[in-house]
């Protein structure tokens, strides 16, 4: 439900994105759209998963519309903006909006809606609650020779 304290706009740029998502399905793609929004409500990017027509993995709706709003409007602009989506993000859009910067992120569907709908990311939130060593693709460390180097490069510039 709208919340009262909340301005009218972000209410219609939702109802925004959830209206590309849905155009997005009749168009023969997947039901996710992201829109990035400054606080005067002009639309800085928008977009939709893009994962299989790009091949990119990374290609999902939020992501999208925050890498048009950068290109667009420069990085900067991302600083304090809103990210609305169709559905809830998942944890890599999430983690991508706030190294971006974005200071509120809005959705309109929960993980569960999406779940219904045949897109269950919900477990990978589930992840963050246990340690790293017990993830299903926990990563190896192994610290090769020179594996320290680009850092010592780095702060030796
Ligand atoms: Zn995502």
């Amino acid at each position: 439900m709208p919340n009262a304290t909340e301005p009218q706009w972000l209410t219609e740029r939702l109802t925004q994105t959830v209206a590309l998502a849905t155009a997005e399905v009749h168009a023969g793609g997947i039901p996710f759209a992201g829109l990035v929004a400054d606080d005067t409500a002009t639309v800085l990017g928008t977009g939709v998963n893009q994962v299989r027509a790009h091949r990119d993995p990374t290609a999902h709706a939020e992501i999208v519309a925050l890498r048009e709003a950068a290109r667009e409007h420069g990085p900067h602009a991302l600083v304090g903006a809103t990210l609305l989506a169709s559905g809830e993000p998942c944890p890599l859009c999430y983690v991508t909006a706030l190294w971006s910067g974005v200071g509120r992120i809005v959705f309109a569907a929960d993980r569960h809606a999406a779940a219904a709908a045949g897109f269950d990311y919900a477990s990978s939130y589930d992840l963050f609650a246990v340690p790293v060593e017990q993830w299903r693709l926990s990563p190896l460390h192994l610290p090769v020779e020179g594996a320290q180097e680009p850092f010592r490069a780095w702060l030796a510039r």
